[in-house]
Order: C-alpha cells, then sequence, then structure tokens
C-alpha cells in the first residue's frame, strides 16, 4: 500500500517538474528595431546607398548575402542561433506571423509602457519624463515575496527611469542621469565613463556599451531575479540616416546578448533556470525607403513589431508562421507567466502568450 502511494506521489509529481517554470527572468528592449531587418537581414535599398551608408564597400562586406536567412545570420547571428534552438521568434509578416504595436502613438514612451504595464494607456502620449501612473509588471514582480528587491533596470535613455517610476516602486532604475551607485572599482570607472564621455545623441542618453557593461557587473554582483536592459542607440542612429551604423550596433547588442548568455550560463543562480524575451518599443517606415529613419502615425507600418524568447521555461519552436495577431501588451503578462504568475493590476492586461510556454499553465 505504501508503495503504490508512494508511487502515485512519483507519477503526480513528474508533470510538475516538467512545468517547472523560468525563475529568472530578462528583459532585453532594442529601440525602433524594424521586423524587416530582424527576419531578412540588411535591406540593399539602404545598404547600397551612399546616402544612408557612407562607405557602401564596408557595409556590403560586413551585412550583404544573397538570401535573407544568410544576411539575417551576419546581422544577429546569436539571436538566430538561440531562438532556432530553444527558442521563438514572432514578426515575420512575409510568413504570416503578425506583432503589433496596440498604442495609437507609435513612439517610445507610450510603446515602453505598453510593454511593461501590458496597457495601452492614452496618458502616455509624450517622450517627456514623467512618471509612469500604472502599475508596471516589473513593479508587480517586486511585490511578490520571492522577488523582492530582485528586480533591476539598466536602460540608455533616461525616460526609462520615469517608465518603470523608480520613485514609487523603489526598483532600482540606472541610466544616462543616473548611474549606478559605485561598489567596486568596476562601477565607478563605468560611472566616470557615464559622466565623462557624453554620448553623441544628448544628455538623456548613455551609450549602449555602458548601460551593458554596467548591467553586467550589477548582475555579477547582485545577482538580480529580474533585469530589464534597455538598448537606444539603434533608434538614433536611424533618425540621423546612417543605415550601416544602425546595423552595427544591432550586431555589437548581439555580441553582448551571447556575452550576457554565457556569462548567466556560468553562474548556479541563473543557468538554466531563466528565460529571455527580446523586443522593441515601435517599428519604422519602409515606403519610400527614407522613411526608414521615422516612426509615428505619420509613418504607415510603424506600428509593427516583433518578439524573440528563449531559454528556461520556453518552447523551442523556432521562428514562427502564422497564428493570430500579437500585441505588444502582451509581453508583461507573458513575462509574469514564464516565473508562473498572473499579472493583475488596477488596469486591463493583454493576455500571456501561451504558445510562448513549453506547457500550458
Ligand atoms: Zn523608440
Amino acid at each position: 500500500m505504501k508503495l503504490i502511494f508512494w508511487l502515485s506521489g512519483m507519477l503526480l509529481s513528474l508533470p510538475t517538474l516538467a512545468q517547472q517554470p523560468a525563475q529568472n527572468l530578462i528583459l532585453i528592449t532594442l529601440d525602433g528595431v524594424r521586423w524587416q531587418e530582424v527576419f531578412n537581414g540588411a535591406d540593399s535599398t539602404l545598404l547600397f546607398d551612399p546616402v544612408f551608408s557612407r562607405d557602401t564597400a564596408a557595409a556590403r562586406k560586413q551585412f550583404w548575402a544573397p538570401t535573407p536567412e544568410a544576411r539575417r545570420q551576419l546581422l544577429l547571428p546569436f539571436l538566430w542561433n538561440m531562438t532556432a534552438k530553444e527558442g521563438q521568434l514572432y514578426g515575420n509578416r512575409q510568413r504570416g506571423s503578425r506583432v503589433n504595436v496596440s498604442n495609437p502613438f507609435w513612439f517610445s514612451y507610450p510603446g515602453y509602457n505598453e510593454i511593461l504595464s501590458g496597457y495601452a494607456d492614452e496618458r502616455i502620449n509624450s517622450n517627456d519624463k514623467k512618471d509612469n501612473p500604472n502599475t508596471t509588471v516589473l513593479e508587480f514582480l517586486n511585490n511578490q515575496p520571492a522577488y523582492r528587491g530582485k528586480v533591476a533596470v539598466f536602460s540608455s535613455w533616461d525616460v526609462i527611469e520615469a517608465a518603470v517610476n523608480e520613485e514609487k516602486t523603489g526598483i532600482p532604475a540606472s541610466s544616462a542621469n543616473e548611474p549606478t551607485h559605485p561598489v567596486s572599482a568596476v562601477d565607478s570607472l563605468l560611472s566616470d565613463m557615464t559622466s565623462l564621455v557624453p554620448n553623441e545623441f544628448g544628455n538623456g542618453v548613455r551609450s549602449d556599451y555602458l548601460t551593458y557593461f554596467s548591467a553586467r557587473s550589477y548582475l555579477k554582483r547582485q545577482k538580480p531575479k529580474v533585469l530589464f536592459l534597455s538598448y537606444d542607440e539603434p533608434d538614433d542612429l536611424a533618425h540621423a540616416g546612417r543605415y550601416h551604423d544602425h546595423l552595427r550596433q544591432l550586431r555589437m547588442i548581439d555580441t553582448w546578448m551571447a556575452d550576457l548568455w554565457k556569462l548567466i550560463q556560468s553562474m548556479p543562480e541563473y543557468a538554466g533556470k531563466t528565460a529571455i524575451l527580446v523586443t522593441t518599443d515601435h517599428g519604422r517606415g519602409h515606403t519610400p525607403k527614407a522613411r526608414w529613419k521615422d516612426h509615428g502615425t505619420k509613418t504607415p507600418d510603424s506600428y509593427q513589431m516583433w518578439l524573440a524568447a528563449f531559454g528556461a521555461g520556453v518552447a523551442p519552436t523556432g521562428e514562427q508562421s502564422g497564428g493570430p495577431v500579437l500585441y505588444q501588451n502582451q509581453v508583461a503578462a507573458t513575462m509574469a507567466k514564464l516565473l508562473g504568475f498572473d499579472f493583475k493590476c488596477e488596469h486591463p492586461v493583454g493576455p500571456a502568450v501561451t504558445a510562448v510556454l513549453k506547457t500550458s499553465r
């Protein structure tokens, strides 16, 4: 009899083990990166035009290949290897997979609010650095006992501090105008570089590489369970019309993603227990080609975006075809769900993308 109980207990516990959600989550955003580049790699009309790529020979050498599959591999090799092997990528409209912004603005802060709160709030209608009135999934997770004090934000753009409402939530947010409080020689150097090496795109922006290395130093030391890492320069370079530089920035961010993944696989707190979501706040235009520089409601189709997921708890189904239209307001609940939570708060929240999860829970 005891044996039967023991056996049935074993059988019951097996599915539970298989459904073990991720324990840590990293959200990475790349500001204003089109699905067109993610899925097709470099666009020949921009890459070979000296107006957008100053040194077209170098641009061709670095990013050109005859097929979209080969070009995207040149641009984002880590992202493509990871999502093909142990993840997913949504948003290739040529295959009928669509991801859309649902807010009516198609620019940055409304997009970051929608990603983080799961709610397209029409009150967030500018890029002004005003504290977000909405509960974000980061705040929700920080209020869970196992995650309290274990949520951190590193961004290049300082408005992200307001988007996560650092003031109200107490979630530490490091950015251009508020570098991490230095507690080590490495942090002290990074902090000096942030204030003494001005970013070419102005006061509110910290160079993406400083954001990455600041976050990496913090992660090694503090081991946050939830990390939001927000890069900005792809958008600035696109507005400036610098296509080759925009692609080079994407390639670098991909290298940092690979470095981060390698690092966390070497740390017992993260290895095999960490999911990563990668997405963007909005798309950009495409026709005529110079519209690539812009986004917003005056730029057709700049509501189109993409979403990637890989790591613990993510179903390894690779590049997606067809399926329902997904929305930016679904990212927040998907993040919570990967950690085993249902994100609920004072405002409506878009439903989790259950297809991301290894098992529907
Ligand atoms: Zn943006």
